[in-house]
């Protein structure tokens, strides 16, 4: 199966797994290698320092082996991969640091994970910006409060962060809501896109099989139970909470402004689409023309 991926990938998505995989078998030997052979050994500066050492002579030679978008991708995957392999490494700790480790392997395979997809289901629109690394500074903002969140509850309050089932359960959530998401861009294909598209393509098709037949947004679906199972895995209930709201109001415009224009694409295919499937996201309804108050009428949507 990884020979047929390797075929049928474009090159960039093929140099992203190469350094993904590489850095994480790198990266993962570091980490336990310093634990085996004890901090103190006399490779104490390969072992413990061996990480950041690692990423700069990564960082070296992907810098001189290639240039432009090629390097972006590389130095990105690598990054990522090292990331994977910190997480792989704090969940062998029996403390709160195994909940993070938990954490930063979801948000890693993440991020990878997005940019591959892209790669293998619509390459046309692969960009740096397809790992959504840089998705927005409220983005950014919320992961940096969730790591404060945990810093400060492990500290004052060490025994909240040892509820390894619960933590289990948040991974099931970003599990299945990782896998919805996945999906969802497998069977859109290249009809999916990261940013909401305000015009037309000629071959944008409506699609309305496999699990856009469970309901209309299955990806922000997947994404929104992800981003609060995310906040499951890190015990973390002050972000459980702010993250459902933020993430409730985001998808809730998301999903208004791009049914605009998924009616002006459209039209009564997706206004009869609308009738037979929900959102999916709880309490939203999306644009439903009829609450609207206009009178929607079949060759209104013939532009
Ligand atoms: N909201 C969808 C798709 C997100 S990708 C989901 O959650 O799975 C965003 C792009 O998908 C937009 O440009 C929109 O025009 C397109 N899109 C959304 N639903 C679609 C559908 N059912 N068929 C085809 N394109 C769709």
């Amino acid at each position: 199966m990884d020979v047929l991926l390797m075929r049928n990938i474009c090159p960039a998505g093929k140099q992203a797994l190469i350094c993904f995989f590489i850095s994480t078998i790198v990266f993962t030997t570091s980490f336990f290698s310093g634990s085996v052979l004890g901090f103190s050994s006399e490779l104490w500066a390969l072992t413990y320092w061996g990480p950041a050492l690692y990423f700069c002579l990564f960082n070296f030679i992907l810098r001189y082996c290639y240039k432009g978008f090629m390097y972006e991708v590389s130095i990105r995957s690598a990054f990522l991969g090292a990331t994977f392999s910190l997480g792989i490494f704090l969940t062998s700790f029996d403390n709160g640091w195994r909940v993070f480790g938990l954490y930063t392997i979801i948000l890693s395979f993440f991020h990878f994970s997005e940019f591959v997809s892209v790669a293998l289901t619509n390459p046309r629109t692969l960009s740096v910006n397809s790992f959504i690394l840089n998705h927005s500074v409220q983005y950014g903002a919320a992961a940096v409060a969730s790591w404060i969140e945990w810093g400060v509850e492990y500290y004052f309050f060490p025994d909240m962060k040892s509820y390894f089932w619960l933590s289990a359960l948040g991974v099931v959530m970003c599990i299945t809501g990782e896998g919805l998401r996945k999906s969802a861009m497998f069977t859109a294909k290249t009809n999916f896109n990261h940013t909401v598209q305000f015009v037309k393509r000629p071959d944008h098709q409506l699609v309305t099989h496999g699990v856009y037949s469970l309901c209309r947004h299955p990806s922000y679906v997947g994404w929104f139970y992800w981003s609060i199972g995310t906040q499951v895995t890190l015990l973390n209930p002050i972000c459980v909470i702010i993250y459902t709201l933020a993430s409730w109001t985001f998808f809730r415009e998301r999903v208004y402004a791009e049914e605009l224009t998924l009616l002006t694409f459209f039209g009564p295919q997706y206004v009869e689409y609308q009738k037979q499937v929900g959102t999916g996201l709880p309490y939203i309804m999306g644009y439903i023309p009829e609450n609207t108050g206009q009178n929607i009428k079949d060759d209104h949507w013939s532009y």
